[in-house]
């Protein structure tokens, strides 16, 4: 019988699963996501793979497409994409005719949280604000019950909220964009100063030959590193990881404490790669939201918890999606 695939598009990489109707994800195959610099056809041809790689021999029934990108109202087109080439693509009607089989295109923040709100950690719950933490920050908002998608379909864009005037250039266009000082990105950026701070020889001029456990991770060579290396260098106790955590768990809490000043929530979920870390960013973030929440001892500060679909969330979301298509 056929299959349901939801397909993550992230700017990294393409996540593909069947979904079972439980929302259950089968065993995700990646592919590298091409950039934003080539051409559609280029991008579109990887989500291609991806989708047969993930269904096998399996028919199709229908696809989910959980895009990081602003997706219109009418779910038609992806109309802009900081990390992705697609710009006010008509996305849905080129893939479903690419595929023969109906098409549904959400934002990938979005997507996760219908995930959480379908399966996961916001079931039943009345107001909740989801961020994704990966190569950007995406957003999703719950507002008594129902998804929340604003007058143009662009709702919760919260990485590209200035937090910082002026601040570091973003992939948007913009500047001082939240997501470029909480992001996966930003946690590399981070890991990589707290170590050249680390290892920068004193004044005796006598440095250590010792590798760090971050270095381990990237065989010396900084410029590869990753967010999962950062991860991985942390939980084994290397001192500038932790402090990469500690700066961006912190910017994490922070920003969170605007949105809750705006949309007090009961509930913040937080997904996407860089959620796998758990406590490791959860743990400042929460401890900034509760310093800089206004009216903090008057309030319930909202709990903040990762996402239980974890970094399957978008293509689970996705997949719920497309299967509740008509
Ligand atoms: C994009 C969002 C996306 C997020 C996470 C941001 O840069 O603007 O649309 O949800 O990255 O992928
Ligand atoms: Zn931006």
């Amino acid at each position: 019988s056929g299959v349901v695939v939801g397909v993550d598009v992230g700017g990294t990489k393409v996540l593909a699963a069947v979904v079972g109707p439980d929302g259950t994800p089968g065993t995700p195959v990646e592919v590298p996501t091409p950039g934003r610099t080539v051409g559609v056809d280029v991008l579109e041809d990887a989500l291609d793979r991806a989708v047969t790689l993930a269904r096998g021999e399996r028919p199709l029934i229908a696809v989910g497409l959980s895009a990081a990108g602003f997706v219109d109202r009418t779910g038609d087109r992806v109309m802009f994409a900081p990390h992705l080439p697609w710009r006010d693509a008509p996305v849905r009607e080129r893939l479903s005719r690419r595929w023969q089989v109906p098409v549904a295109v959400e934002n990938d923040a979005t997507c996760a949280l219908v995930a959480e709100h379908a399966w996961g950690t916001a079931r039943g719950r009345d107001t909740v604000v989801l961020v994704t933490v990966g190569t950007g920050i995406g957003g999703g908002l719950v507002v008594h019950g129902r998804l929340t998608r604003g007058a143009n379909g662009m709702a919760a864009e919260y990485g590209h909220m200035t937090v910082v005037p002026d601040g570091l250039p973003c992939e948007c266009g913009g500047q001082g964009c939240w997501e470029q000082y909480a992001s996966g990105r930003a946690l590399v950026r981070a890991a990589r100063a707290a170590h050249l701070a680390f290892v920068e020889p004193d004044s005796s001029g006598a440095g250590s030959n010792a590798r760090t456990l971050l270095e381990e991770q990237c065989d010396g060579d900084l410029a590869r590193l990753d967010g999962p290396m950062v991860t991985a260098a942390a939980q084994a106790g290397d001192s500038s990881a932790l402090e990469a955590f500690e700066v961006v768990g912190s910017w994490l809490g922070a920003g969170l404490a605007n949105l809750v000043a705006a949309l007090d929530p009961e509930l913040v979920v937080v997904g996407g790669g860089v959620s796998r870390a758990g406590d490791l960013l959860l743990a400042p973030a929460r401890e900034a939201l509760a310093q800089h929440l206004v009216g903090g001892s008057h309030r319930v500060v909202p709990d903040v918890v990762a996402a239980v679909t974890g970094a399957e969330a978008g293509l689970v979301g996705a997949a719920t999606l497309a299967m509740r298509l008509p």
